[in-house]
């Protein structure tokens, strides 16, 4: 059926902003793309793989998830492009919110991106490996992703393990950029304890390094920000 999961490989700019490459029978699905300029690491990446990058699932439409999308569409017309529909908005730079939503401010950066979204999801759907997970709160459509066949979940900015498992409802002393980028805090935390729900045995986030069994890890860092 489909292959097994191999350790994610991550690609990194700077030690601290990450993009990953998961394994799957019909090529690499890309999860996320660095802060702009930095497609051809990521590409080299894919050909240290040897496999070509078939998808490009998007976390959030903050710049350094985003900042590479155009360049890696253009090298790579065939590719899928995927976000939740909320943040393909966001993505097209409309910061309006919807009806209903909370009406605290958006932060962090936004300033889009040319290519759509070839695909949007809402959560609850699969992506080869992948189980879209929704997990609102740092933007309105935040995304996390879940292997169903190692239970490593890639949590975008919902954690951050830089300076430590932090989630990014409240500020990590030493590495606030997640939460200054952070719309609703409280939604963040319902979010941060639906993916420790999950049991993930592996946490792939945004920034920072992968961490082995998070689950404790992970309690920690909604108890602080619940306090
Ligand atoms: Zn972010």
């Amino acid at each position: 059926m489909s292959a097994t999961a191999a350790a994610p490989v991550r690609v990194s700019r700077f030690g601290f902003v990450n993009a990953y490459l998961v394994r799957e029978d019909d090529g690499l699905t890309l999860i996320d793309t660095l802060l702009p300029r930095s497609g051809r690491a990521i590409l080299r990446a894919a050909d240290g793989i040897g496999a070509p990058i078939v998808r490009i699932v998007l976390t959030h439409a903050h710049g350094d998830h985003i900042g590479s999308l155009d360049q890696l569409a253009a090298a790579l017309p065939q590719a899928e492009v995927l976000i939740s529909s909320r943040d393909a908005r966001l993505l097209a730079s409309d910061t309006t919110l919807d009806p209903g939503e909370s009406r605290e401010k958006l932060r962090g950066d936004y300033r889009g991106a040319a290519t759509r979204p070839t695909r949007t999801f809402e959560g609850g759907e699969r992506i080869g490996s992948l189980e879209v997970v929704a997990a609102p709160g740092h933007t309105p459509g935040h995304v996390a992703l879940l292997d169903a066949r190692d239970r490593t979940l890639y949590c975008g900015d919902a954690y951050s393990t830089l300076g430590g498992v932090a989630t990014s409802a409240k500020a990590n002393p030493r590495f606030p950029l997640v939460r200054m980028g952070t719309w609703s805090p409280a939604l963040e935390l319902e979010s941060a304890r639906a993916l420790r729900a999950l049991d993930p045995r592996r946490l792939a986030p945004g920034h920072g390094k992968v961490v082995d069994s998070p689950g404790a890890a992970m309690e920690r860092a909604i108890a602080q920000a619940a306090a």
